[in-house]
């Protein structure tokens, strides 16, 4: 068995190696646990999907001269592209700008 001086012995080693804790550790839960691992998975499953597929541009909304709000293009460019209504299924992180919050 492989040693792992950094995790105490009986704690979850995959846990650890992947969140720093596990159910074990002082004030979490096995449904903690849980929780972490359904959103990591969740959040795979997402990241796989937006690199396999074309991204899905928002519609224009009415009064924007037909220019999609995720990125400033007109739809006729969308060729072979996916649009929709939803605003949380979107998956175009349109033109390069600094967001103002920071995030890049
Ligand atoms: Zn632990
Ligand atoms: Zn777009």
């Amino acid at each position: 068995m492989i040693n792992h001086p950094d995790i105490p012995l009986g704690h979850i080693i995959p846990a650890h190696q992947t969140f720093g804790w596990c159910a074990h550790c002082p004030d979490r839960t096995p449904a903690e646990e849980l929780a972490a691992w359904q959103t990591r998975e969740l959040r795979r499953m997402v990241d796989e999907a937006r690199q396999s597929e074309s991204p899905v541009h928002a519609v224009p909304l009415p009064g924007s001269n037909g220019i999609s709000s995720c990125c400033g293009r007109p739809p006729c460019e969308f060729v072979g592209e996916r649009v929709t209504r939803d605003p949380d299924a979107v998956t175009c992180t349109g033109p390069v700008v600094s967001q103002p919050d920071g995030e890049a």
